[in-house]
């Protein structure tokens, strides 16, 4: 059996949301497998569950992959970058939202088709994949995986598709859903990003002239690449040894964008830019107008490490109380190994969320999070904290209330496992064992964010979709036969 990823175990433990795939791209870079093993990296905060990188040397594609973090499939010692070697390149790091975590559903997803090889990086949800998939195995088609991806390379390999003037385009046409899309073809790379442009995808260019696709800016900076701007909603984008072109494959004033706003939340990282604005400082802002809406006496503001600090920041400077740091994250604790025993599992979660006793002792703390979904994991630190000699504790949470599920690439809970689902807030306080809780309110988080309010998609707290959702998909929609289980036997016994 293969050995268990430990940083993904370590961050199972303090976390309950889980991110949704990164992608990076870059084409006719003599190092672009370097750099998009680097690019991976900067991505890692988007999937730890598998990793991926496929490149080109212009006629063939190869791609390696496997489960676990960038650093742990791409081992130091090994000769898999350097056996991967060539000037066009695509990565893909993984957390599972449909077709479960397992290596056959890892990306990039390499195919053959009449036209020659491609492979495809995608991060997002297709609410439409079930059924496309459904018509194509009515037809005779065989599916390898239980990824919504897969349905993409059916409709490229289609004939009829393939006949008309911008193939890619009219495939695209097809699909339902949050998609960033990068396409490895032998030559060339296409990036695509749907209509709503729910997920980030932005370009950038290195020192050399050499163009780059990438979930977030944070990627590029890894590489030294500079910004160039976002891919539109509705856009492909096309990479080749003539430069960048750009088509779209919808009227663009035919749809209002739907930013993800949970990427400016919880999922992006906080040097990213996206949707136009810097992930840290839209942060800081609605720590500011949480701390207006619900303001509190206190004698500290602490964060919960690492995503909400910079709300705390914000809620500490409004509120002019002192911010600290009372809970430090430990990074480097991977799976300890431990009997389930819950008494045990707490000291887990101690090891790798330590408290600074100083900081809380004797002291009226604000405790400043991004979001709570299930709220088990709050309550845990709530409990220490307490145990450390907190006197008083006020949770703040810098988003409202989650209410409704993710269709768009996020894996939450069902709807009756959310903390905020069938509770009023003096029940969520009691479950919280808390002094008191304040959430932002959902026009305070809007109008902090620097588009127009409906350009953003907020459903899980307003349950307002804007794509509408016949078949809800999950995880295992896809997970029809007994045959995958066997599947992944074998594959874990290579
Ligand atoms: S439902 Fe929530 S997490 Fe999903 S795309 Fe919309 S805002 Fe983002």
């Amino acid at each position: 059996m293969p050995e268990p990823a430990l940083e993904n175990d370590a961050y199972e433990v303090l976390t309950e949301k889980k991110e949704e795939c990164g992608l990076f791209g870059i084409f006719g870079d003599p190092d672009a497998v370097q750099k998009t093993y680097l690019g991976l990296h900067a991505l890692q905060h988007r999937g730890q569950e598998s990793a991926g990188i496929a490149s080109s040397d212009g006629q063939f594609i190869q791609c390696y992959k496997g489960m676990g973090t960038v650093r742990r499939v791409f081992r130091s010692g090994s000769d898999t970058l350097e056996r991967l070697k060539n000037p066009i390149a695509v990565g893909h790091v993984r957390y599972s939202t449909t077709g479960s975590s397992k290596v056959v559903n890892s990306q990039p997803l390499l195919a053959e088709y009449s036209r020659g090889q491609v492979a495809v990086a995608h991060n997002g949800n297709l609410i439409n994949a079930g059924l496309l998939r459904d018509e194509y195995e009515a037809y005779g088609s065989i599916f390898k995986s239980t990824s919504d991806t897969e349905v993409i390379v059916h409709l490229l390999a289609k004939p009829t598709h393939q006949s008309k003037p911008d193939s890619l385009g009219h495939v695209l046409n097809h699909l339902q859903g949050a998609y960033s899309l990068i396409f490895l073809f032998a030559d060339h790379i296409e990036a695509a990003r749907d209509p709503f442009g729910i997920r980030p995808l932005c370009i950038g260019q290195t020192e050399e002239g050499h163009y780059v696709v990438a979930s977030e800016t944070c990627a590029l900076d890894a590489i030294g690449a500079k910004f160039v701007r976002e891919v539109e909603p509705g856009e492909i984008v096309r990479l080749d040894k003539y430069g960048l072109h750009s088509r779209f494959f919808v009227r663009r004033e035919s749809v209002t964008p739907a930013h993800c706003i949970f990427e400016h939340v919880y999922f992006s990282k906080q040097n990213s830019l996206i949707f136009g604005e810097n992930v840290h400082g839209l942060r800081k802002k609605l720590g500011r107008q949480l701390a207006r809406e619900h303001p509190v006496e206190a004698d500290v503001v602490i964060p919960v490490p690492d995503s909400g600090t910079s709300a705390a920041i914000g809620y500490a400077q409004e509120s002019d109380i002192p911010f600290d740091m009372g809970l430090v994250r430990s990074h480097y604790v991977g799976r300890t190994f431990i009997s389930p025993d819950q008494k045990l599992r707490e000291l887990e979660v101690n090891l790798k969320l330590a408290i600074i006793k100083e900081v809380v002792h004797d002291k009226r703390i604000v405790v400043v999070d991004d979001s709570i979904v299930r709220g088990t994991t709050t309550r845990g630190k709530i409990r220490v904290l307490r145990q450390a000699g907190a006197k008083e504790i006020h949770m703040r949470v810098s988003c409202p209330p989650i209410r409704f599920p993710c269709h768009y690439g996020v894996d939450f809970p069902t709807k009756e496992e959310l903390l905020a689902n069938d509770r009023t807030l003096e029940q969520i306080k009691e479950f919280l064992e808390v002094d008191s809780v304040g959430y932002l309110s959902l026009p305070g988080m809007l109008s902090c964010a620097a588009l127009p309010q409906d350009h953003y998609c907020a459903a899980c707290w307003s349950g307002r979709y804007p794509i509408p959702v016949d078949v809800a998909l999950n995880k295992f929609s896809m997970e029809r036969y007994q045959l995958y289980m066997f599947e992944e036997f074998a594959t874990a016994n290579e």
